[in-house]
């Protein structure tokens, strides 16, 4: 017999959409904008929340929610990924499409900002439903989405294979192969190559650039990455090819330590073959995510999930400096925290943004139907990492501003040049 169990969305988590707002409103106060351009900014331009009823394997039917919010499209079609997470809720796709808004005006990729998630936990169902899950929010949200108006990709949870449904579900509805609906897919489904490492490369680009910049040099410096999914695992093993020692290494299992340096690559085979970092033989455990955050290393890289730097924890920080693998690790105050104390903070809407870079170059390979070296992907991304890091970097030092303050204002300031050049309508 089918029984039919609604659920309930869990109570939605204020704080990572309190802080994207905190930012956005300094920026707003250093730019000397007025209130209508915060009032504007601070809400999403639309959302749809939808359920999604799920025959499990057993025959059972749950009703899940998704979610997707654009929160800004001046500037071009919606883009951001699709998060799978038990703790998924409104208010956290909300901050999350906000971050991507500013991501993709930093780095000048035409797009604006938008985010999607569902409420599970993708770990307690099988392949076969995590499919029929993806197709039916894919289906729901459908008129929504669109290579010329709201472009998914992988994030928390999901992957390729994620992006293949998403890309086949939307191309039957609508009679041809689309494509550009998604990016971060397959390179056999017109991926692009150099996409799976390019979030990863780019924090890798700016942790080494910020590790020059204060004068440490790579070879010999120690490091920290919190989180060994499709960005931690990836910076953790950029970072050891170019000689930094990586003290610890977490994900949601566990925190391995080993003062020498682990061998990325050796953990990379054990996680291939067990699912977690616990349990590898080339280091020791740590009790917690605590003290992985609190080591003493040059270079602290959280990469796993927003709101784990706390003002809890944030005083205990000994890193020299942060780059924000994850989006939004940092709270507010614990921003204002590391600051004090001399870290060098490197933003989120920087430092993971060779993701998105090299979602743009795959969406226009898709478009124009010609692909790129692997090479060529690469450098042109280096080049746009670059140059973001460097207008950021030359914003702060001219302003004596911190670097997110710096990253907010040149972003904050693209998005509202681009509102006041078209208008309000009518
Ligand atoms: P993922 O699902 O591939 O990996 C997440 C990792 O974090 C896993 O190792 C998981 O075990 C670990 N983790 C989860 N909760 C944890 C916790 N509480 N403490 C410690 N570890 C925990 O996700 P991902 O794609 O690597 O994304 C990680 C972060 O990077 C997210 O904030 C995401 O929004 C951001 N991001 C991802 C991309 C991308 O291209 N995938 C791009 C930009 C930003």
């Amino acid at each position: 017999m089918v029984t039919i169990e609604p659920e309930l969305a869990p109570a939605p988590t204020p704080r990572p959409l309190d802080d994207a707002r905190a930012q956005l409103r300094d920026a707003v106060e250093r730019l000397g904008h007025d209130e209508s351009v915060y009032a504007m900014l601070s809400v999403a331009r639309r959302e749809l929340s939808v359920s999604i009823p799920l025959r499990r394997d057993d025959g059972r039917v749950e009703v899940l929610t998704g979610h997707r919010v654009q929160h800004n499209l001046s500037r071009g079609p919606g883009k951001g990924g699709l998060r799978f997470s038990p703790d998924v809720g409104i208010d956290e796709v909300r901050a999350l499409a906000m971050w991507m808004t500013w991501k993709c005006a930093l780095l000048d990729v035409p797009y604006g900002g938008a985010k999607g998630g569902i409420t599970i936990d993708p770990r307690a169902y099988s392949q076969a439903e995590l499919e029929r899950v993806t197709r039916r929010y894919t289906s729901e949200v459908s008129q929504l989405i669109g290579p010329d108006v709201d472009i998914m990709a992988p994030d928390v949870g999901t992957d390729e294979r994620t992006m293949a449904w998403m890309m086949d579900t939307y191309s039957v509805g609508r009679g041809s192969t689309v494509l550009g609906v998604v990016t971060g897919k397959p390179v056999a489904l017109g991926g692009s190559l150099g996409r799976a490492m390019a979030t990863s490369r780019g924090v890798a680009y700016v942790s080494l650039l910020a590790l020059e910049r204060r004068g440490i040099r790579a070879s010999g410096a120690t490091a920290a990455v919190q989180g060994f999914g499709k960005v931690g695992r990836g910076a953790a093993r950029l970072l050891h090819d170019a000689g930094v020692r990586v003290v610890a290494v977490s994900d949601a299992d566990g925190v391995v330590h080993r003062a020498d340096g682990i061998d990325v690559p050796d953990l990379e085979r054990h996680v291939d073959r067990t699912g977690s970092v616990s349990g590898f033989a080339g280091a020791d455990p740590l009790p917690g995510q605590r003290e992985l955050l609190t080591l003493d290393v040059d270079l602290l890289v959280p990469a796993a999930v927003e709101a784990v730097v706390t003002e809890d924890n944030a005083r205990d920080v000994r890193a020299r400096i942060l780059v924000e693998g994850a989006n939004g690790p940092l709270t507010t105050v614990a921003d204002a925290i590391l600051q004090d104390a001399g870290c060098l903070v490197v933003p989120d809407i920087l430092a993971n943004a060779g993701g998105v870079v090299v979602s743009y170059f795959e969406w226009v390979q898709a478009n124009q139907a010609y692909w790129w070296s692997v090479d060529e992907v690469e450098s042109r991304l280096d080049a746009r990492m670059q140059v973001a890091w460097d207008r950021v970097w030359d914003r702060a030092q001219r302003d004596g501003q911190s670097l997110r303050s710096a990253a907010m204002t040149l972003a904050v300031k693209t998005v509202a040049d681009a509102h006041r050049l078209r208008g309000l309508y009518p």
